[in-house]
């Protein structure tokens, strides 16, 4: 058979509340023209993100019955060790309450201000992080990455190139680690090769430097792998994980991407000095090492979450639905990225909308547009978030104006889908006639949270 049908029935259904255009136009103008400071309950579709947003299975709900909450070496506690650690083959499993917990304590443990930690591409709490400490945050993307319309599997492989010319300039000493992010999520969610994993995992032991792997959609990006690279398609998911895994000495984890979870993360690592560093600094920001700001029953969900995220057949369905959003965009002509990614479709706000420059922020104008004409809500991946600042404090756009519209894991069904191409078709009928916004206050990091703007008028 063709279709690809969702490997799971509902059970339990959770209403959306629909809305007129007219409110959704008052929603978005005491939002500050932030969809981030919208209510939930007033977006009807919402592709905000994929973090924590998913949908559990029957088995992980009856797995949270099987929480045990006791503060010290509970059951959970290993039940979920011993699934992370079955998985990444690492020694060290700290549990946290999300990734960037876990990216804090790699921060402010092994990384100090001149230090340089390169990626292919960070994502934005990992940045802030290592900018937090006074660090910087390099990305290392190879050039075909930057093309987003160039249709090849691995866009999100690092240039090993720049990262040899990187280690030859400034050395181990500046570099406590490098990282690769699998899938690649500000890059439009491409996949990174085993080819180029394995690549950059020999460059940095050559080198005497630690290699983390920010994991987040480690699962999606197996898929990827198996699908499109040499030597894997008869290969299992999880074969494909645990490969990947033992090229690196540690990873950062948001189990709220592929823990198929709605809270949690993990940092592991090989190394004991640094396991007991990261342990002191996790007992006083996240709590025993044995529950790392999580409850029992969140410890189960994630355990039995992880193997479900590795299962093929709901990989294959997860990734038709990209692809049947990327196919019905290619019909109608609107600009995307290619390939689609792993857990979002990427719109190119710059050839959505040329008429408006980098400074007017094209990207929060197609957020804006979509979410008036649909009440569907997506987020700006472009200068808002990744603007840099040049040696004078003035802002350096971002490369790419890209607007992400996440794919929360088995929420949405197909008619959602299908009204969601409408609505992005609507917007593109009009799209001559959007504005670009400006700020009217923004916060030092991570300013695309907070941020409040007004639309540019003329
Ligand atoms: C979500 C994400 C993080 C941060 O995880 P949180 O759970 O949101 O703190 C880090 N890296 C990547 C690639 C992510 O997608």
């Amino acid at each position: 058979m063709k279709t690809i049908i969702e490997p799971f029935r509902i059970k339990m259904t959770e209403a959306i509340k629909l809305n007129t255009k007219e409110e959704r136009v008052v929603n978005l103008e005491k939002a500050h023209n932030n969809v981030f400071l919208l209510d939930a309950e007033d977006c009807p579709i919402d592709l905000l993100t994929d973090s924590g947003t998913g949908a559990m299975s029957t088995k992980q709900w009856a797995a949270l019955m099987l929480g045990d909450e006791s503060y010290a070496g509970s059951r959970s506690w290993k039940h979920f060790r011993d699934t992370v650690a079955h998985i990444t083959g690492k020694k060290h499993i700290l549990p946290t309450h999300q990734g960037r917990a876990a990216e804090a304590i790699l921060a402010q443990t092994v990384v100090k201000a001149g230090d340089i930690i390169p990626n292919n591409s960070h994502f934005d709490t990992t940045r802030a992080n290592f900018e937090y400490v006074g660090a910087t945050a390099l990305n290392l993307l190879q050039e075909k990455g930057y093309d987003i319309f160039l249709d090849v599997p691995f866009k999100g492989d690092m240039d090993t190139i720049a990262l040899r010319k990187v280690i030859e300039e400034h050395g181990k000493e500046k570099i406590p680690f490098a990282m690769i992010t699998v899938t690649n999520n500000t890059g439009g969610g491409q996949a990174v090769s085993m080819a180029n994993i394995k690549e950059v995992s020999k460059i940095l032991k050559d080198a005497g430097i630690p290699f983390f792997i920010d994991c987040c959609r480690f699962a999606e990006n197996a898929f990827f792998i198996k699908e499109n690279e040499e030597g894997y398609a008869n290969k299992t998911l999880t074969e494909i994980a645990k490969e990947m895994f033992l090229l690196c000495d540690g990873a950062t984890m948001s189990a709220k991407k592929d823990g198929l979870a709605n809270i949690g993360g993990f940092l592991v690592c090989n190394n004991d000095e640094w396991a007991q560093m990261f342990t002191n600094l996790l007992i006083l920001r996240e709590g025993f090492p044995t529950y790392g700001g999580l409850s029992g029953r969140d410890l189960e969900t994630i355990a039995v979450g992880l193997g479900e995220a590795l299962e093929y057949d709901y990989q294959k369905y997860r990734h038709a639905t990209m692809t049947y959003l990327g196919d019905r965009f290619e019909r109608l002509g609107i600009p995307h990225v290619r390939p689609v990614g792993g857990h979002a479709v990427f719109l190119d706000a710059k050839q959505f909308l040329p008429h408006i420059p980098s400074s007017e922020y094209p990207g929060i104008a197609l957020v804006n547009a979509l979410y008036i004409e649909g009440g569907v809500r997506g987020v700006e991946l472009g200068s808002v978030m990744f603007a840099s600042r040049d040696e004078d404090g003035n802002e350096v756009p971002s490369p790419l104006e890209l607007v992400r519209l996440a794919v929360p894991r088995r929420v949405y069904t197909q008619s959602h889908f299908d009204y969601l191409v409408e609505v992005i078709a609507e917007v593109w009928k009009k799209r001559n006639s959007l504005r670009g916004y400006k700020f009217t206050y923004q916060a030092e990091f991570l300013r695309h949270f907070t941020a409040r703007f007004a639309r540019v008028e003329g």
